[in-house]
């Protein structure tokens, strides 16, 4: 069985500003992003990195300016909502499987209850992508009994399982031993090559000059540069990005 991954997804944001309480984490962020685009994020802690991708799919809501996935506003209405989560997959940092239920258990909940799938149709779609991220063995087995690198693989293969238009990806790899970094990695340079549209928080340049259009640097709530990852990561315009770069290298 071979299904293909589509992408036809475009994010959109448009002054966007977002607070918690008194603190402005977003300040006035403008970026689009193309249908099989990949863009890297990156900046220091505390920057915003996560709170506008997690904006991206309504985990966090905006206070001003306009967000649009794949033509569809993001605002209260929880249609909307549901319908753009159901074309943008999410990788965290912390895996968050489901610790109760098996792999496999864990690929076919969303597309069960939230797309309707069959249950059958379920299992051979959650064991074609197992299979992509080369765990189809662990299938049985519960989270707490693979390494962290295959719980991150596993994560990347139930967010696939919902065939997502988008990835987000937050620090995938930040919270894994440096040996499994790359498993991980390899599975995300073989997505970019499908032609997902994926935007990901990373650090990890190696991967951003392999496979984005793209990165941008966020720093307290604004995007202070972006550019090809070649230029960035050897010329960074910016200050303070010039600093940045020169403490993660
Ligand atoms: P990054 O991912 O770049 O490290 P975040 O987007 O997580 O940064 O956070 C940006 C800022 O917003 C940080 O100062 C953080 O403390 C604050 N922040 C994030 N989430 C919340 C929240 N739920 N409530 C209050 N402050 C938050
Ligand atoms: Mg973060």
């Amino acid at each position: 069985m071979t299904l293909p991954i589509v992408s036809a997804g475009e994010i959109e944001l448009n002054g966007v500003h977002k607070w918690f309480g008194t603190f402005h984490a977003l300040d006035d962020i403008n970026l689009v992003i193309a249908p099989q685009e990949k863009v890297v994020i990156c900046g220091p802690s505390g920057s915003g990195k996560s709170t506008l991708i997690r904006c991206i799919n309504r985990l966090e809501s905006h206070e001003q300016g306009k967000i649009v996935v794949g033509g569809i506003e993001l605002t209260e209405d929880e249609d909307q909502i549901d319908e753009v989560r159901r074309e943008v997959g999410m990788v965290f940092q912390h895996f968050n499987l489901f610790p109760h239920l098996t792999i496999l258990q864990n690929c076919i909940l969303a597309p069960m209850w939230v797309r309707k799938i069959p249950k059958k149709q379920a299992i051979e779609t959650a064991m074609h992508f197992l299979d992509r991220v080369r765990i189809p063995e662990q299938a049985g087995k519960f989270p707490a009994q693979l390494s962290g690198g295959q719980q991150q693989r596993v994560a990347i293969a139930r967010a696939l399982c919902m065939t997502p238009k988008v990835m987000l990806f937050d620090e995938p790899t930040s919270a894994l031993d440096p040996e499994m970094v790359k498993e991980v990695l390899d599975t995300m340079v073989s997505l970019a090559k499908e032609g997902m549209t994926m935007v990901c928080v990373t650090h990890e340049m190696g991967f951003a000059k392999q496979v984005a259009d793209r990165v941008i640097f966020m720093d307290r709530g604004r995007i202070v540069e972006e550019g090809k990852p070649l230029e960035f990561f050897d010329n960074p315009q910016n200050e303070r990005s010039k600093l940045f770069l020169s403490q993660i290298l």
